[in-house]
């Protein structure tokens, strides 16, 4: 399918930040029978169908064994309960990032220690996090925020030399890669999530395990459903956190379109790029820079509005009715939730930084050109604006 693009596409034409209805339009048919199949069985809870997926994860991620859960965030909680961590432990990870990364580290029982971020890629900062362990430190929780892989190298040399597991929060990165290595095999575990908006994303809640050790999934198996090992013999407490037949199901559906819808955000990527380019607005909106051994899969395509303009651009394309996101507006060391862990504002200037200019714009595989095209219009006219205060200001 082709689209004329003019250059200055309807004005009155309103872009929304996501539209999940076209692509559920392209696939229903699957779907629907998917779900048809669930019920005509009336196995709703785990089951073949949970195996399936589980195999098919496994398989995507070339991981030897994948555990499907109730969420993201319940994900993270079993892999550190099946790491054996929880009160008295630390964990390391980035103040910069979807809230449960650390909540699930409290959930554990066990501390979170913050790293501030790398200011390009958004994620952890490698070189800062060998000085933030401590005699306590049991795991690195590194999040691909965004979609782009951490620098895993480095994590991997320190966790090696200082017996430390890493938890990948992979919640935004299914399909991302390092180094031709897809996330989820990056740790010692990798956490997953099927949230609607996430680039694999269910009917509802879910999530997933990935390692390739036998007896961390063996244990994560069993402190999804209550601890059991089987006939209600229970060898520790565990949670409810099982992955629905229908999810699953569903997951199954969508699986197999990951890969091109991938491919369609990476374009929008460029296109975006290009189109920055040509409307000269690059002075003020920073495209996202991706490292040169990483497949980032743009679950959010996250530019860096300069300047401190960021509220301006967001308050000027709300206005013009073009959706967007800020993704995350308050660093996790300065929720009030986590005050008691004792940290104030300057603790992590690079997280701090980008809180107040990070600015997510619409990139979902199915968003139309001419919409595209809009966005990008929006931009160029609200920097042109911009840029006339700033010329009023200094010659006042
Ligand atoms: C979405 C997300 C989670 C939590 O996943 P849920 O399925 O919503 O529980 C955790 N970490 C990150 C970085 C996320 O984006």
């Amino acid at each position: 399918m082709t689209y004329t693009v003019s250059i200055n596409a309807d004005p009155e034409r309103s872009v929304p930040f996501i539209d999940l209805v076209p692509q559920h339009r392209e696939i229903a048919a699957d779907v629907m029978s998917a779900v048809e199949r669930v019920f005509s069985e009336q196995k709703f809870i785990l089951g073949d169908e949970v195996v399936a997926l589980e195999n098919e994860i496994a398989a995507y991620c070339d991981a030897d064994h994948a555990i499907g859960c109730n969420s993201g965030t319940d994900a993270l909680i079993i892999a550190l309960q099946a790491l054996g961590i929880g009160p008295g432990d630390e964990v390391i990870t980035t103040p910069f990032s979807f809230f449960a990364t650390a909540s699930s580290i409290c959930r554990a029982g066990a501390t979170p220690v913050f790293v501030d971020i790398e200011p390009d890629t958004f994620n952890l900062d490698p070189n800062r996090v060998e000085d933030a362990v401590t005699p306590r430190t049991k795991a690195i929780m590194p999040v691909h925020l965004y979609g782009q892989c951490c620098e895993m190298d480095p994590l991997q040399r320190i966790a090696t030399q200082h017996n430390l597991a890493i938890v990948e929060d992979a919640a935004q990165a299914i399909g991302a890669e390092y180094r031709g290595r897809r996330a989820g095999v990056l740790g010692t575990i990798g956490c997953f999530s099927f949230f609607p908006t996430k680039n694999l994303g269910g009917a509802g809640d879910g999530g997933m395990m990935t390692t390739d050790d036998p007896e961390l999934a063996a244990r994560m198996k069993r402190l999804r459903v209550h601890g059991d090992v089987g006939g209600y013999e229970h060898v520790e407490i565990g949670m409810n956190s099982r992955l629905d037949a229908l999810q699953a199901a569903v997951l199954r559906v969508k699986l197999q379109h990951l890969d091109h819808w991938s491919v369609r955000r990476q374009h929008h990527a460029k296109r975006y790029g290009e189109l920055f380019r040509q409307t000269g607005v690059l002075d003020l909106i920073a495209p996202p820079r991706v490292r040169a051994d990483r497949r980032h899969v743009y679950n959010q395509y996250c530019v860096r509005v300069r300047e401190g303009h960021r509220d301006a651009v967001l308050q000027g394309l709300k206005s013009r009715k073009v959706g967007c996101a800020v993704y995350y507006p308050k660093p996790l060391h300065l929720q009030t939730c986590f005050k008691s862990l004792g940290y104030t504002p300057g603790d992590f200037p690079h997280a701090e930084a980008a809180c107040h200019d990070v600015l997510a714009l619409p990139s979902y595989p199915e968003l139309p050109a001419i919409d595209q095209q809009r966005v990008v219009d929006c931009l160029a006219d609200i920097c042109q604006e911009l840029r006339g205060v700033q010329r009023r200001r200094l010659a006042a």
